[in-house]
């Protein structure tokens, strides 16, 4: 694929690793590339970084035919710069994108594409503990029609933003979740499984709603029993329960986390007992009272591993391990981050270096 690359002017440099939060500061490129049927995929670019001028018919403003990725660039201590598994996120975007009746371009060109962009803004990748530079592959829908059929016009971007430690705080921090028991984030049948935008904004109420109760996320739940585990948050979830490591097991409401991926991995490599199936609400329940619930976490790629220090379920308050991270979340999580950051070797081939 032949990318165009014209450079702007430095606007300026970027903050200091240490000053960094998530998601509002952006680098001073973006790549991107359209589709229309006549030319297939064309004019791939790296840009300065700068508004779009769309028509205000085109069909992304209406049905919501949009999905996006987020993966990240790590600095490693020996100055080079490295994508995680960036092959499964391009593989998630291509397998997704037909349940939204959209035309994606191929894994090759999604790669060829963040390689590019990276190298650009190669000064924007931070290189302290905890940062990263975050990446979101966009897809949407450009074609001005209102028309209720797929969209025939798209365009594919890239942006950047430098990111400090997700959550802002120091290391692992416990959150609290309340768990959902009316709302669902996607029924069987629906989108569940693809990073839609439509996912995220059916979730926004219920996190609105926990957090004005003094909760971090939700839990989510299956949309016809109301009883097994689906999610947490933005994230995959994963339970100690006696010993095992036990995670839902995926459908077309589970969206297959690249964390979540590499969590079942490392427990494998342990020797631990991996089990992906249903998990009830009724189970954890009383797998808390027999003492044999000993953590959960959530998976993705924003904070890695995010321990749960307590999960409210109506009046009922289930702690987890005294609140505190426990030592399968810590070790999970030190493990990847020291893979991603080239202090440990790369074991199963997830890093791809880009400069
Ligand atoms: C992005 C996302 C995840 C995490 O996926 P990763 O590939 O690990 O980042 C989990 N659940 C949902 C709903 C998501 O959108």
């Amino acid at each position: 694929m032949d990318i165009r690359i014209t450079t702007g002017a430095r606007r300026g440099e970027r903050p200091a690793d240490e000053a960094l939060g998530f998601g509002a500061l952006f680098s001073e490129h973006l790549f991107a590339m359209d589709y229309s049927v006549e030319a297939g995929w064309h004019d791939a670019r790296v840009e300065p970084r700068g508004d779009f001028r769309l028509d205000p018919a085109a069909a992304v403003f209406h049905y919501g035919q949009a999905m996006f990725e987020g993966c990240k660039a790590f600095r490693g201590v020996d100055g080079r710069v490295r994508l995680f598994r960036p092959d499964l996120h391009a593989r998630r975007m291509v397998a997704g994108a037909p349940r939204l009746c959209m035309q994606a371009p191929s894994e090759a060109q999604m790669l060829s594409a963040l390689r590019a962009l990276v190298q650009v803004d190669v000064d924007w990748v931070p290189g302290a503990e905890g940062t990263s530079l975050y990446l979101r592959p966009t897809l949407i829908a450009t074609e001005p029609f209102l028309g209720v059929r797929p969209s025939r016009q798209y365009r594919y971007f890239i942006i950047a933003s430098p990111a400090g430690s997700y959550f802002g705080g120091a290391g692992l921090t416990p959150v609290r979740i309340w768990v959902e028991r009316r709302d669902v984030r996607a029924p069987r049948g629906g989108l569940g499984a693809t990073k839609a935008a439509a996912n995220y904004v059916a979730s926004l109420a219920s996190s609105v709603k926990a957090q004005r109760e003094g909760y971090d996320q939700v839990l989510w739940l299956d949309g016809q029993h109301h009883e097994y585990v689906e999610e947490v948050g933005t994230m995959n979830v994963c339970f100690v329960i006696g010993g095992a490591l036990v995670t839902p097991s995926l459908s077309d409401s589970i969206l297959a986390g690249v964390t979540r991926d590499s969590v079942l991995t490392l427990a494998r490599e342990r020797g631990l007992k991996v089990e992906e199936r249903p998990v009830s609400l009724s189970e954890l329940v009383s797998a808390h009272r027999g003492g044999h619930l000993t953590e959960v976490f959530g998976t993705g790629t924003a904070a890695v591993i995010t321990p749960v220090g307590e999960l409210a379920l109506g009046e009922e308050r289930l702690v987890i391990g005294d609140g505190a991270p426990g030592p399968l979340a810590r070790a999970f999580s030190e493990d990847i981050c020291a893979m991603q950051r080239g202090l440990k070797p790369d074991r199963f081939g997830w890093l791809v270096e880009v400069a």
